[in-house]
């Protein structure tokens, strides 16, 4: 299983890190042990004193293929959930200066944030409201109808380079509003409306 990421993936997140708006998919990935699953608390590793959230809405993959064609790019994903590209930014920030990558910045353990999952269903993914709140107060609020690159293209894209499987999971990127997390706050997350994920931090 892997976990596949997308960066910049909303113009106004982009701008609010002084980044530019990509004209192609940002792609990184995080290995299964950065799973953080069952609303565990997370906990602010000592090589960071700048780990910020990133709540994102996550794709779970129920077809293998590789080169998938936009016609059945929306057959690739069965399931939706609210995730946390859990980022610590001041590594990030020597990577990027450095041009070096990003692992040890987004990649390390209960890095990856996972809700339990919810069917398509009546959910029109082009429109999806979701949700980060800490400590209770709105911190993002995000909608898919703002994405640059929407799920079926990012499918299409990544699996030119990596062969999907099933169980894999996409993180389609974050809207504006990330910022810094201390120890005993609380992270929760939503998707229309639906609270999903609660997470503390320890
Ligand atoms: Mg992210």
């Amino acid at each position: 299983m892997k976990i596949i990421c997308i960066g910049r993936n909303y113009v106004d997140h982009a701008k609010e890190l002084d980044n530019p708006v990509p004209k192609k998919p940002l792609v990184f990935m995080k290995p299964s042990t950065a799973l953080l699953i069952n609303n565990d608390p997370m906990y602010i590793p000592d090589f960071t004193d700048d780990l910020h959230y990133e709540g994102e809405i996550v794709l779970h993959i129920c077809k293998n293929g590789r080169h998938v064609q936009p016609d059945f790019a929306a057959g690739y994903y069965d399931k939706i959930a609210y995730g946390i590209d859990f980022t610590a930014r001041d590594v990030q920030k020597q990577c990027k200066e450095k041009g070096h990558p990003w692992e040890i910045a987004k990649a390390f353990d209960k890095s990856a944030a996972l809700s339990k999952f919810i069917p398509l269903e009546g959910l029109n993914t082009k429109n999806l409201k979701f949700q980060t709140k800490l400590n209770g107060e709105v911190v993002q609020d995000g909608n898919t109808k703002d994405l640059i690159f929407d799920f079926e293209y990012i499918i299409c894209y990544v699996s030119q380079y990596f062969k999907l499987h099933v169980g894999d999971l996409i993180y389609t990127g974050t809207p504006a509003g990330v910022g810094p997390v201390k120890i005993g706050d609380t992270l929760e997350g939503s998707i229309e409306g639906k609270e999903l994920l609660s997470c503390l931090i320890k």
